[in-house]
């Protein structure tokens, strides 16, 4: 939608096609937890959130970068607000909301039209295959932008089947695997009975040497949220090598170990040590019962190591929540298969844009900003091809 935005402005028309009946379904889905749209960082140090893309992002970042997104947006009439870690988010407006003006100024424009309900079933020398209900379609011309998302919420459209028709076109494409997703964690029933869906708030998670903090959200299965999401990449590597993936919770990031201790020997011997957090040290129930999950015998620990306990509890991470459910994917077109421009080496005058090329970044804003990033060079790629 953007590249066709940008196309649109260069005075030529364009064509959008999409297998659901109206484009941006998982942008809708993003909405509904906060629509991070970018964030605040310099190219420069924003370009390491991209892994293995790194190289291929700051060249990115520098031609379309987290600035030029905050401008296009405020031309589209969506004011900005700055969250914690430099995260940026539209201050009033829905993802809805933003969609509605965005597709009125694509459809005001009578050079572009959108097919709807039109999948792509097909890719060969002759041109592109689409279903549209009851007809065929198909597209000859060149330049072609894809950009069909990745594997996870396939409800949204952005279901990866592609991949094996790029494949059939000889297209190196990388398996996919889930980015910014839970991870399993083997609760005992215990405390699978006592935990609650509440979030397990203001907490630090240490993995490798680093800290993240944020909150977390306990499920019956492991956990999720912000922190665990930063790493996830390296987590979900560790436990594809080893089986499992160890981390550490500071449950009381405000205090040191010395004032833990100090506040845990107030207790009296007589008190439960879990109505003690939670009552005088207004511990929420999820971390009373995270303490004593990690500590089998939590009540008898001496006060000093029980407050390195709680700055440093020990969690195993034995294994990702499903694809399905993932916020995104590693995986797609490998990045071999493109050039500068992002068109695919193989098939001339046909580019690449968004989740469906195999880079991945955290949360924080990344994700769409990559998306759009990756459209503005891959327009530059088609206003070239076309030249
Ligand atoms: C729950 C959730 C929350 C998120 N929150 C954020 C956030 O706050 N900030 C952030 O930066 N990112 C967030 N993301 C990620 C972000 O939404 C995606 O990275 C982004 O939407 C990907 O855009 P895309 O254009 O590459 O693909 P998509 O938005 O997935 O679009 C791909 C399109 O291709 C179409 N398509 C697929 N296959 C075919 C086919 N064979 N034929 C025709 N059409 C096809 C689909 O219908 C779809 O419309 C979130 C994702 C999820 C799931």
């Amino acid at each position: 939608m953007f590249a066709a935005w940008l196309l649109l402005e260069k005075g030529l028309a364009v064509d959008l096609y999409d297998s659901n009946t109206r484009p941006g379904r998982k942008f809708l889905l993003a909405g509904q937890s906060g629509l991070n749209i970018t964030n605040e960082e310099p190219p420069a140090l924003m370009a390491e959130r991209y892994g293995r893309g790194r190289d291929l992002f700051l060249s990115l970042l520098r031609d379309f970068s987290p600035d030029s997104l905050r401008t296009w947006l405020g031309n589209l009439g969506v004011s900005l607000i700055k969250g914690n870690g430099g995260k940026i988010f539209p201050e009033r407006a829905s993802a809805g909301e933003i969609l509605d003006l965005w597709l009125a100024r694509l459809n005001g424009n009578r050079h572009f039209h959108f097919i709807g309900n039109a999948r792509i079933v097909q890719w060969d020398g002759e041109g592109l295959h689409l279903n549209n209900g009851d007809r065929d379609l198909l597209i000859k011309e060149r330049p072609v932008l894809y950009a069909l998302g990745g594997a996870s919420w396939p409800g949204t459209g952005s279901n990866g089947s592609w991949s094996g028709i790029f494949r059939d076109r000889g297209i190196d494409v990388i398996p996919f695997k889930p980015m910014n997703c839970a991870f399993s964690v083997a609760w005992s029933s215990r405390f699978r009975e006592s935990r609650t869906d509440k979030p397990l708030k203001n907490i630090s998670m240490f993995y490798g040497g680093e800290s993240r903090r944020g909150e977390l959200t306990l499920t019956d299965t492991g956990l999720e949220g912000g922190p665990v999401y930063w790493f996830s990449l390296p987590l979900r590597e560790e436990i594809e090598r080893n089986g499992f993936a160890p981390i550490h919770l500071d449950l009381t990031p405000d205090k040191t170990v010395e004032q833990l201790e100090r506040d845990l020997k107030k207790r009296s011997p007589r008190k439960s040590l879990s109505s003690f957090l939670k009552g005088t040290l207004r511990f929420s129930p999820q971390k009373a019962a995270l303490v004593h999950e990690a500590f089998r015998k939590a009540g008898e620990m001496p006060p000093s190591e029980l407050a390195r306990g709680i700055k440093k509890l020990p969690l195993t991470l034995t294994g990702t929540g499903p694809l399905e459910r993932a916020i995104s994917v590693s995986g797609g077109i490998a990045l071999t298969e493109l050039d500068d421009f992002l068109m695919l080496k193989k098939t001339p005058g046909y580019f690449a844009a968004g989740e469906m090329i195999d880079w991945e970044s955290p949360t924080g804003g990344y994700l769409l900003q990559g998306c759009f990033s990756t459209a503005y060079r891959a327009v530059e790629g088609m206003e070239a091809f076309l030249s």
